[in-house]
């Protein structure tokens, strides 16, 4: 673990979990930060021993555990596998999976839907689709597994077509690791973070967890209001306070909420 700026506040927050005093809002990334990347998308089930510390997080009424993704929120609640109900926000914050099972869906604009069915037609006329992602509120389309040539040269092919079609879509394109996105502008992980942590209040402990680009985003709305994780094997530059590998630092990190 290696706290990278910040070090006062970084402490002072796992003083104040410790303390098990201020109720704790726990935000967390699924792919790459609880899960590994593997090659089929639809198998990246979490590191081993994970979901068990999560379970048992959620049983302490302290916290608030809420699963951020850029995926679907019910294939996160498949994939995860837990025993306990836990609140997944999916497709960037565009839908919301509570724990009581009810899903919430941002009504999206027509242009936007009219668009993605666009990039669907592209793709199949393409022979594409295997590796386009439809989510609610963007698309994503995945190289992770190919060689790095013809992974580079269809993320330059498929990101052209997107600027192409996002003009005046209110569609926005994002580069995240192991492909390229369009999605919904202004729905972002920075967006969901603000509306989490205005809903706790100011006197909660708050955290978030992630490996990606879009993580980026929720890193910087937590800037003054808590403490930022990114979760990576290797390092990179980033607004996050704190550095952790995983598997093993990640689970000394959540084990710390446990009381
Ligand atoms: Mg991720």
């Amino acid at each position: 673990m290696k706290i990278l700026r910040n070090r006062q506040k970084v402490e002072a927050f796992w003083q104040r979990v410790a303390k098990n005093r201020a109720r704790r809002l726990l935000m967390l990334d699924y792919d790459g930060t609880l899960a590994p990347f593997v090659p089929a998308r639809m198998k990246a089930f979490p590191y081993p021993g994970i979901g068990r510390i999560l379970e048992r997080i959620l049983e302490s009424r302290k916290n608030r555990v809420v699963i951020i993704s850029g995926r679907n929120a019910k294939e996160v609640r498949r994939l995860l596998g837990l025993n306990r109900a836990v609140e997944i926000w999916g497709g960037h914050g565009t839908e919301r999976l509570l724990p009581s099972g009810r899903l919430v869906r941002l009504p999206l604009p027509q242009a936007s839907e009219k668009t993605f069915r666009r990039v669907k037609d592209w793709a199949r006329a393409a022979c594409l689709s295997g590796s386009l992602e439809a989510k609610h509120g963007s698309v994503a389309f995945h190289v992770r597994g190919m060689k790095k040539e013809r992974a580079s040269a269809l993320i330059e092919k498929v990101t052209e077509f997107f600027e192409g079609v996002s003009m005046d879509s209110g569609l926005a394109v994002a580069a995240f690791d192991g492909g390229v996105e369009l999605r919904t502008k202004g729905m972002d992980k920075g967006r969901v973070v603000r509306d989490l942590v205005r809903d706790m209040g100011w006197a909660c402990a708050c955290s978030y967890y992630g490996d990606d680009f879009t993580d980026e985003d929720a890193f910087e709305a937590l800037y003054d209001n808590g403490v930022s994780f990114l979760v990576r094997r290797r390092f990179r530059p980033t607004r996050a306070d704190v550095w952790i590998i995983p598997p093993d630092e990640l689970k000394d990190c959540l084990l710390r909420y446990i009381l």
